[in-house]
């Protein structure tokens, strides 16, 4: 099931929900009780909001074969 992100026009409460697509636009309430919600775009990058490039996980775990 996709996850879709909101947030609250109310409070500026962020967050997730999990739900069908064809519930993608319906109200969903914050979880602080509000119902003045946005839904946001995710993954998709529009105008100016770059998404900033994933930076390497640094760290000696792979080196030692933990990572599989
Ligand atoms: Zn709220």
């Amino acid at each position: 099931m996709p996850r879709y992100e909101y947030r609250c026009r109310e409070c500026g409460t962020g967050f997730e929900l999990s739900r069908p697509m064809a519930e993608a636009n319906a109200p969903a309430d914050c979880p602080e009780g509000h119902g003045d919600t946005v839904k946001l775009l995710s993954t998709v990058a529009v105008g100016g909001a770059a998404a900033a490039p994933a930076a390497p996980a640094g760290g000696g775990c792979c080196g030692g074969g933990c990572c599989g």
